[in-house]
């Protein structure tokens, strides 16, 4: 039987794998759900240069090591950080912008045009079925489920998020986040421009136990009020997303036979801040490796596997701390360590701090289906 490649969703990891692989002479077949790339709600994402250290420049690094041509909305020059009584502003070389999505410049949509292999829209076949017609299966639909199913994926926790797209002026180089457990109980809440008129506004918190009397609509009211606010504007909103129960979670096997987990369905997404781009996009990368024989994807992927056990080990620290505690994390940043933090660009601040805190920290996994 001849390698004959199936790729399952046109997102970030699976146009990544076929872009590779096509570089590397081979053509796999992808099957996607929707009818377009990012056939979703749009949304400002953001890479933050400091949680994938020693390397500055995510974008950059994409391009030079991998071949993944993306351009992203802005650079991030200045971060606006808020705890309850508290606010830091970081500047510096921050990171990027970038939209998803249902937009014709969405990371999706720009990786979308660089793949010239069949992408069949409103797809309804199944794994089951492309693992029997294919010799190789790339699970790259955004969510554990098929891991699940055979279980193979540890669920440490699921977030609710609720987001809105709003109008009104913006410094496009300038987010802002808010870690203030009055307005995202044990969450952050976020806003990120994508166009100087444009910007995401995003609240995500966990379902813990202790979140289990709040109400996620009237923590929007109170968050939406507080942008509102800050930024001295009405901010209409113009369209709107809601997610419950969204998995964070990891693969137990990266590979198992001839299926490679990549993306979300590996688990790229950091359960700390929910980061999960450039890793799903480095996965698909990876998966493209092996089946090219340039690599074993397991252990391609094993940074990628220490990055998101650091990045548990945060979530459960942020889990133990009150807004006090948050307010002197970010008086330390407004100050002296917050510029020591800036310019030190070989320390990556996850990697370092989950291994100080991991004796005192108990990582408690959660269900393990
Ligand atoms: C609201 C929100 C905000 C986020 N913000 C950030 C951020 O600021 N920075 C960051 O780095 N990360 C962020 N993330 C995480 C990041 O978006 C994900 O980690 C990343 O998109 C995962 O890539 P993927 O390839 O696994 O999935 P996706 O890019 O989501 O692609 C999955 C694709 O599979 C398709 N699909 C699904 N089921 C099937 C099926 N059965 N058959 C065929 N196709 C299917 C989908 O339609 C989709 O096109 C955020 C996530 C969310 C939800």
């Amino acid at each position: 039987m001849k390698m004959d490649i199936a790729i399952m969703g046109a997102g970030l990891s699976g146009l990544a794998c076929a872009i590779t692989l096509e570089k590397h002479g081979i053509t796999p077949t992808i099957f996607e759900k929707r009818s377009q790339p990012g056939d979703r709600f749009v949304n400002g994402e953001i890479l933050l240069s400091i949680f994938t250290r020693p390397k500055h420049d995510d974008i950059a690094s994409l391009s030079e090591e991998y071949g993944i041509f993306l351009k992203p909305a802005a650079q991030i020059q200045k971060m606006n950080l808020f705890s309850k009584n508290e606010k830091a502003i970081l500047e510096g070389q921050l990171g990027f912008t970038n939209i998803r999505g249902r937009h014709q410049d969405s990371f999706e949509a720009q990786l979308a045009r660089e793949v010239k292999s069949t992408i069949h829209y409103h797809s309804e076949a199944t794994y089951e079925q492309l693992s029997r017609e294919y010799s190789h299966v790339i699970l790259a639909t955004g969510d554990g489920d098929y891991s699940k199913k055979v279980r193979n994926f540890r669920e440490d926790l699921t977030v609710s998020i609720k987001g809105a797209t709003v109008s009104g002026n913006f410094d496009r180089y300038t987010v802002f986040s808010w870690i203030d457990y009055d307005l995202a109980p044990l969450g952050y809440c976020y806003l990120i421009p994508f166009s100087e008129k444009e910007a995401n506004i995003s609240l995500a918190i966990p379902d813990l136990p202790q979140n289990s009397d709040k109400n996620t609509d009237d923590l929007w009211e109170g968050f939406c009020q507080k942008v509102r606010t800050e930024l001295n504007q009405p901010l209409p909103i113009t369209d709107q997303f809601q997610i419950t129960g969204y998995p964070i979670g990891i693969c137990r096997s990266a590979r198992i036979g001839n299926t490679f987990y990549v993306g979300n369905c590996f688990g790229s997404m950091m359960p700390f801040m929910g980061f999960g781009q450039y890793a799903a996009i480095l996965s698909g990368v990876y998966a493209a490796y092996d089946l090219c024989g340039l690599g074993k994807y397991e252990k391609l992927m094993e940074p990628l596997r220490q990055s998101y056990e650091d990045s548990l080990v945060m979530r459960r620290a942020m889990e133990q701390l009150s807004d006090e505690g948050l307010d002197r994390i970010i008086r330390l940043l407004q100050g002296y360590w917050g510029e020591k933090l800036l310019q030190t660009r070989a320390l990556n601040p996850i990697k370092l701090a989950s291994r100080l805190l991991r004796p005192y920290i108990k990582v408690k996994n959660g269900t393990t289906s």
